[in-house]
């Protein structure tokens, strides 16, 4: 493939090396099924084993809290369903976010299908829940709370903390969806209260199609899968041994320089924000200025469309993201940009660039030489920027 510049590692990761080379045993050498007692068998369990202690002792959890799931929206849709399911006889009233990814909204569709009641909270301009208005959505019969950590498009990072206190303080469980913070910021679930937790392996430089669900000891969530006795009965199925082995593998890489990662790629981030800012008018950053993931920049410009942006781009090579809903093949913008006040149009001519420590400062630079032209160029087609124009003038 020609030369790119990737920017687009909200979507996903490239899995790395060393991640890689950790699981190539486990498909043609060490193949033998974790449940099977001879040796070939006893190294595939050996190997589960290491990664589920490397993930709890990534999240100060303990290994037995750690479930192995083919992704973060099937931890999302087990921890909803399953606590909404053990929570039924004490009440049936959810909490969750307006913000959150469809693996949990359409989760909670589902299950308001099934006479389950759910409020979406509104969140701030910037993305973040205020947690008065959580206080305030509480009710008796509230069973269950989930709100994301970081938003996938607008990178906020919410309140987890006093979320965890109030979810704690009023005997709810409360979820959090990881996905796009896990191995990129550093959570204890002790500390922040959470019950559930979310994650995802291609997110964090790991395959594709493995996740895992943290489950708080002593909470009885019912089993996903029904079938064979892995995962401690409550997730049956083979388990995906090179796909759990490169997880594990992902997660030590990246706790290992989870520090030195975020400098770096903060510091592009903060560059490319200021450069377009300053470079490109007529601008809005979306989402918060401070509490938002270190690789996350979204930016709506006026006057243009997000997808020919995305086409104008990736014609010079440049992989990235749009707010408007194009994978859904709908035309509706995005639910996150919406939630935060953007005006339909403005919605529609959003650019998200997710960045990872292999981008360089000269990307950057590429990246916003290739975005002034583009913004430029389109805006130079549109009637509404001269309309604008001239009654500026
Ligand atoms: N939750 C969030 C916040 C995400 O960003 C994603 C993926 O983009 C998911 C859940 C779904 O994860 P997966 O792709 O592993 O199913």
């Amino acid at each position: 493939m020609d030369k790119f510049i990737y920017l687009d590692n909200a979507a996903t990761t490239r899995t790395a090396p060393e991640v890689v080379n950790a699981m190539l045993p486990f498909f043609s050498e060490n193949y033998g099924n974790a449940s099977s007692i001879y040796r070939l068998g006893t190294e595939s369990k050996r190997a589960i084993m290491q990664s589920r202690e490397i993930i709890a002792g990534s999240l100060n959890a303990d290994p037995a809290e750690i479930y192995f799931t083919a992704g973060g929206t099937e931890a999302d849709n087990w921890a909803l369903v399953a606590a909404a399911e053990c929570c039924e006889g004490r009440g049936g009233h959810i909490i969750t976010s307006k913000i959150e990814h469809h693996a949990v909204l359409h989760t909670c569709q589902y299950l308001e299908k099934r006479g389950f009641e759910v409020s979406y909270i509104d969140v701030d301009e910037n993305g973040i829940l205020k947690p008065e208005d959580l206080k305030k959505a509480i009710r008796k019969d509230t069973i269950l709370i989930s709100v994301m950590y970081a938003n996938n498009e607008i990178g906020s990072i919410q309140p987890i903390k006093e979320i965890g206190e109030l979810a704690r303080e009023n005997g709810i469980l409360f979820h959090t969806d990881a996905v796009q913070a896990y191995g990129h910021l550093a959570i204890d679930v002790k500390d922040l209260n959470i019950d559930l937790l979310s994650a995802s392996g291609h997110k964090l430089n790991g395959p594709k199609g493995v996740g895992f669900l943290y489950i708080r000891k002593g909470i009885k969530i019912r089993s996903f899968l029904h079938g064979g006795a892995q995962e401690r009965r409550r997730r049956a199925g083979t388990e995906n041994v090179p796909g759990i082995v490169g997880l594990g593998a992902a997660a030590k890489l990246a706790f290992s320089q989870l520090e030195e990662r975020r400098k770096k790629v903060q510091k592009l981030r903060d560059y490319l924000i200021e450069r377009i800012e300053k470079e490109i008018p007529y601008c809005r950053l979306n989402g918060d200025r401070e509490r938002r993931l270190p690789n996350n920049i979204n930016f709506s410009f006026r006057f243009i469309e997000g997808e020919s942006l995305l086409i104008m781009l990736d014609m010079k090579g440049i992989c990235a993201s749009s707010g408007s809903a194009c994978t859904s093949g709908s035309l509706d913008p995005s639910h996150v940009l919406l939630a935060i006040g953007l005006p339909h149009e403005i919605a529609h001519g959003s650019l998200r660039l997710t960045l990872s420590e292999e981008n360089t400062i000269e990307e950057m630079d590429e990246t916003v030489a290739a975005i002034k032209e583009a913004v430029g160029k389109l805006r130079q087609m549109s009637p509404l920027y001269e309309d604008f124009i001239k009654k500026q003038n």
